[in-house]
């Protein structure tokens, strides 16, 4: 099973906890312990682009977390399936017991510090508190990219940011315009709204009162102001519970999210919808568990290719 994965809300959730105690900070050193966290660059190269730059800023663009450098460039972070920030303080114990255990060669210790044992890539700053990127499914990664590339970079994989003010009914109606695809395909596809996974895509639909398995071009303007609504509002209460701990995912300070006591038809499956009372049910789609309300969730009618193909000849 795929587990809930860190969405929009997650990701700013660390970012908003992380600018305050890294901004201004310089990094001392890095440390890649898994080539794959840097994949296709050599560890060594980002190790060496990263050393000795000041920390600007910390952002988001989607599911990114972007680190901003003195030099102009930045360094892009994906948590993918099952990655975490951890932020642990200077002369934390655990750095300590780890360059300890690192000095003696025991990887015993990564049993009684689990976090450990997934530590892919480590950021020593200056004030020698430690930036760690923990990964079990080893999925995440990190890329340092220049001024000149980063743009690029960002705008081939992501479409309009959701909570921008940018995400309007009209704006999600041209995007949707010709979408065969089912809703829930559809919110998933970060290059047309960024930011949403399985588990608000679901919350979003059921808000918005439509089914997941509609065809995406088959909304009016009501429906996509509906789903507008309910992206906006789904993403907003989640960033307000700091996110959701169904599995992996811990905030930058280890603790867990709270949306998941709030989630409205996600992993609800066999309860009552609690707006119509139905049971809530589960299909897969496009290989995601998706949870929905059969009562109140409506699916849209396709609309008709021929009349789409007459409009377009007059
Ligand atoms: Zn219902």
């Amino acid at each position: 099973m795929i587990p809930g994965v860190p969405e929009l809300p997650e990701v700013e959730t660390i970012r908003r906890q992380l600018e305050p105690e890294v901004r201004g900070r310089v990094i001392a050193r890095v440390e890649v312990l898994d080539e794959r966290w840097t994949r296709p660059e050599p560890p060594a190269a980002t190790e060496e682009a990263l050393a000795g730059r000041r920390i600007e800023a910390v952002d988001r663009r989607g599911k990114y977390l972007l680190v901003r450098l003195d030099d102009g460039a930045t360094l892009a972070m994906h948590l993918r399936m099952t990655g975490n920030l951890l932020l642990r303080p200077p002369g934390s114990s655990l750095v300590a017991d780890l360059m300890e255990s690192e000095r003696l060669g025991a990887p015993r210790l990564y049993e009684s510090h689990p976090e450990a044992r997934h530590l892919r890539a480590r950021l020593v700053l200056d004030d020698g508190s430690e930036l760690w990127f923990t990964d079990a499914r080893r999925f995440g990664h990190g890329v340092v990219l220049a001024a000149d590339e980063i743009d690029d970079y960002l705008s081939t994989r992501l479409g309009v940011e959701p909570l921008s003010g940018e995400l309007t009914p009209d704006g999600l109606c041209a995007i949707a315009a010709g979408r065969r695809a089912p809703l829930k395909s559809f919110l998933l596809d970060q290059a047309r709204i960024a930011g949403i996974g399985n588990i608000y895509a679901d919350e979003a639909l059921f808000r918005a009162r439509l089914h997941p398995l509609t065809q995406a071009g088959s909304m009016k303007l009501e429906h996509c102001e509906d789903l507008v609504d309910g992206i906006v509002a789904t993403l907003e209460l989640a960033l307000e519970m700091r996110g959701s701990s169904i599995d992996d995912y811990r905030d930058l300070r280890g603790q867990r999210g709270g949306m998941q006591d709030e989630f409205l038809v996600h992993t609800r499956e066999g309860e009552h919808c609690a707006r119509c009372g139905e049971t809530i049910r589960r299909v897969v789609v496009s290989g995601r568990s998706t949870y929905f309300c059969p009562g109140c969730q409506r699916r849209l009618r396709a609309r008709p290719r021929r009349r789409r193909r007459r409009v377009a000849r007059r």
